[in-house]
C-alpha cells in the first residue's frame, strides 16, 4: 500500500515540509511503530540537508592575501633574475627568456631551475621588501568571523609564509600552512643532475625535432595535479566542501580539476575554471555571503550546546 506518512502543516518549514511527505510503500500493513523508524530517517536526513555546504578554506599566499600593488611580485621577479645570473652564473642575455620557457613549462622558475639541473639553497632564493607589508585588519575580521577550518596553500618556504602572515598580522587565523617543504619533505628531494639541460635551445630547435623530452622536475608545486592532491591528502581537506582562493589562473584550473570551489582573486574577470573572481580578497564575503551565514548559525548551535553542557567550549590549538 502507498501512504502519505505526515499532512504538512503551517509550523513545518519548506524543507522541513519536504522532507515529513515522504511516501512509504509499506507491504502487508502497517508496523506499530513505523512513526518512530520514520522519524529517525527523518532526522538523519534532515541533519544532513542542514550540513554547511563548505567546511574549509585554502588560501594561497603571495598576491592573494595582500594585493600585487604591494610590490613583492615585481622585487620578486627582479630578485630571481639577479639570482639566476649572480649566484648560478647564468648569461645575463638569455635570463628572460629562460625565466619564462621554467615558470610555462614548470610552474615556478624554481621547480623548473632543479628540473634542469641546477641545485641552490631556498633560504638563498627570497631576498623581499616584507617592509611593504602593512598589518590588515578588514582581513583580519573577516578571516576570524569564520569558524570553518582555513589553511593557507602556497608554493613559497615555510620562513617566507611566516613572515608575510606576521607583516599582515594574521599569524594567527589558521589552522595551518601547506607550503614548499610540506609537499616536498627532505626524504622526497633527489640529487641534482650531472649536467645542465639546455631548456632555451630545446624550445630554440623546436621539442618535435631533437625528439627529446623535457626532464621532470623532482620538485612539487602548484599547478601540478600531484602538487593538489598532495596538499588536499596531507591537510585531509575534502576539495568538494573546500573553497580554494588564488591569484594565479593556471592554480585555479589545477584547483578546479581537483573538484575544489574556486575564486581568482585580484581581478573582476572570471576565468575558465574560476567559479567567481574578486577584486580584492576584501570582497569574499560579498561573493560567498553564505559562509558567515554559515558561521552564525554554527555558532549559534554551538552556543546552545555549551549552556546546555554547562561547560566552556575551547579551541584546539593548530600548529602549522
Ligand atoms: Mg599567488
Amino acid at each position: 500500500m502507498s501512504l502519505n506518512l505526515r499532512r504538512p502543516t503551517k509550523r513545518h518549514s519548506k524543507l522541513e515540509t519536504g522532507l515529513r511527505t515522504a511516501t512509504l510503500t509499506i507491504r502487508g500493513g502497517i508496523p506499530k511503530n513505523y512513526s518512530c523508524s520514520i522519524d529517525m530517517d527523518y532526522e538523519a536526513r534532515y541533519r544532513q540537508a542542514q550540513r554547511p555546504k563548505y567546511d574549509c578554506l585554502l588560501f594561497d599566499l603571495d598576491d592573494t592575501l595582500y594585493p600585487l600593488s604591494s610590490g613583492m611580485a615585481a622585487s620578486c621577479c627582479k630578485n630571481i633574475a639577479d639570482y639566476l645570473v649572480e649566484e648560478l652564473g647564468i648569461e645575463e642575455s638569455i635570463v628572460p627568456e629562460l625565466g619564462n620557457l621554467l615558470y610555462k613549462n614548470y610552474g615556478t622558475t624554481m621547480a623548473g631551475l632543479r628540473a634542469i639541473g641546477y641545485s641552490f639553497d631556498y633560504d638563498d632564493y627570497h631576498r623581499l621588501p616584507y617592509e611593504n607589508l602593512k598589518p590588515d585588519p578588514v582581513l583580519r575580521q573577516l578571516l576570524q568571523g569564520l569558524s570553518i577550518r582555513k589553511l593557507v596553500f602556497t608554493n613559497a618556504d615555510k620562513v617566507h609564509a611566516l613572515e608575510v602572515l606576521k607583516r599582515l598580522g594574521l599569524e594567527d587565523c589558521f589552522e595551518g600552512i601547506i607550503c614548499f617543504e610540506t609537499v616536498n619533505p627532505p626524504s622526497s628531494s633527489t640529487p641534482a643532475a650531472a649536467g645542465v639541460f639546455d631548456i632555451v635551445g630545446h624550445f630554440a630547435r623546436g621539442p618535435s625535432v631533437d625528439g627529446v623530452e623535457l626532464p621532470k622536475t623532482p620538485v612539487l608545486c602548484k599547478p601540478s595535479p600531484e602538487a593538489m592532491e598532495q596538499a588536499l591528502r596531507i591537510a585531509n581537506i575534502d576539495p568538494h566542501r573546500t573553497v580554494f582562493f588564488d591569484d594565479s589562473a593556471r592554480n585555479i584550473q589545477a584547483g578546479k580539476r581537483a573538484g575544489l570551489h574556486t575564486v581568482l582573486v585580484g581581478t573582476r574577470h572570471r576565468v575558465k575554471g574560476a567559479d567567481y573572481a574578486l577584486e580584492s580578497i576584501h570582497k569574499m564575503k560579498e561573493a560567498l555571503p553564505e559562509l558567515w551565514e554559515e558561521a552564525e548559525v554554527a555558532s549559534a548551535a554551538a552556543g546552545n550546546i555549551r549552556y546546555s553542557a554547562g561547560n566552556v567550549a575551547m579551541e584546539t590549538p593548530v600548529t602549522a
